[in-house]
């Protein structure tokens, strides 16, 4: 059973490029951004064509990368300043202005060195380490409105609050939209993979966003008709969660074990993936509301946070397992990724009281790891595998 829908969206994906030349050509300028903190409603309510910098699962370009950016930079950067040393990946290619943020500092390292090497236009947007503090608030408000005026000096207008309003409704139905089909994947007898959902979310970085809009709610039509109530359960399928890492397009080498080891994924919290299209609620309809809508979310792992308690990101991923009945985690690391790296262990602590087996791999983007990684990935599922069939004996 295959979504229609899901191959217009792989079509227009193959059109996009041109169709941002064409777009450039009568006038438009883009925005490449990447983070975790940019507010894409102010990018896109300033009348910018915004498109996600995320890429991955390319070796060579890491390589490149590492003449520019330091070899112990996460080899996620290195690939992004790798390619835009080597200015072929069709979005880049396209992009007239960057905003980044600096949630994570190598992104922000990123920004600087892109800056120097490639002369670039790039705007970068601050972001608090203490950010659960009322300091931490007023800090990030004024780095918002900073971040806007170096935008709107860009643009040429001033930002206004009626487009702003629009840009933030377009958002948000294009967020409850994703959460609805994102039910589908993890339910019993499911009509669409988290798979197809995963290049779903990741095709909204690159695609028009009234279009993408209007796609993802033809999607949600065809899988309401073809499952009219989803349930998710906890079946006897190896139910995986993903978290860790992000897993940016061009990069399917951990999804691929999985699926090849039998596993089936069912949720992840990853920075590509669902989690910052959750929880983001806009309060007011300015630059200060943006940005506190955004900080008020999950936080990112690159921030840091010492109460296990309290931690709101823990507390995310919990959630996150119950709702879509994991039976385990598997937690990607890339190599000097130390944001999720350093939090693997405490994560799996964590877990452990809940009786939730974590399984860390930490790659990167050469081949050479495959067959290790395929070892220990089959292991992980073998074995909650049986453990879920001993449960399902004991209840039944
Ligand atoms: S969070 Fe990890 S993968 Fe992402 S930019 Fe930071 S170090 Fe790189």
């Amino acid at each position: 059973m295959s979504i229609q829908t899901l191959e217009i969206i792989r079509k227009r994906l193959e059109e996009r490029p041109e169709e941002l030349r064409q777009a450039r050509k009568n006038g438009h300028k883009v925005v490449g951004w990447t983070g975790y903190n940019v507010p894409e409603e102010i990018v896109h309510a300033l009348g910018f064509i915004p498109v996600r910098i995320a890429l991955g699962g390319d070796d060579r370009l890491v390589e490149v990368g590492a003449r520019y950016a330091s070899s112990k930079t996460c080899v996620f950067i290195r690939e992004i300043v790798g390619a835009f040393s080597e200015n072929k990946d069709p979005y880049i290619q396209q992009t007239d202005i960057l905003a980044f943020d600096a949630t994570c500092l190598q992104n922000y390292r990123a920004a600087e060195v892109i800056e120097y090497f490639f002369k670039k236009d790039v705007v970068v947007l601050a972001v608090p380490r203490n950010f659960a503090e009322d300091d931490a608030k007023t800090y990030f408000v004024h780095e918002a409105n900073e971040f806007t005026r170096l935008l709107e000096e860009r643009a040429g207008r001033l930002l206004d609050n009626a487009t702003l309003g629009e840009s933030v409704a377009l958002y948000n139905d294009i967020r409850k939209t994703l959460k609805s089909i994102y039910t589908f994947q993890a339910a019993r007898d499911n009509v669409i993979s988290w798979e197809e959902v995963y290049d779903l979310i990741q095709a909204g970085d690159l695609l028009d966003k009234k279009e993408y809009l209007s796609l993802l709610q033809q999607t949600l039509a065809e899988l309401t008709e073809l499952q009219h109530n989803p349930v998710i359960e906890a079946d006897c399928d190896s139910r995986i969660f993903i978290s860790g890492s992000l897993i940016p397009r061009g990069d399917r080498k951990l999804i691929s074990i999985i699926n090849l080891a039998g596993g089936r994924i069912v949720g992840d919290d990853l920075w590509s993936g669902i989690l910052p299209h959750l929880d983001l609620d806009i309060k007011e309809i300015s630059p200060a509301g943006v940005a506190l809508g955004y900080l008020n979310r999950t936080p990112h792992a690159a921030l840091p946070y010492l109460d296990l308690e309290s931690d709101r990101r823990l507390k995310k991923l919990h959630e996150l397992l119950s709702q879509s009945r994991a039976h385990g985690v598997i937690y990607h690391t890339l190599r000097y990724c130390d944001p999720f790296t350093f939090k693997a262990k405490e994560t799996k602590n964590v877990l452990a009281k809940s009786g939730i087996p974590l399984l860390e791999i930490h790659t990167e983007y050469a081949g050479s790891d495959y067959e290790a990684m395929k070892t220990r990935v089959e292991a992980f599922i073998e074995m909650i595998r049986i453990k879920s069939e001993l449960v399902e004996e004991e209840a039944a």
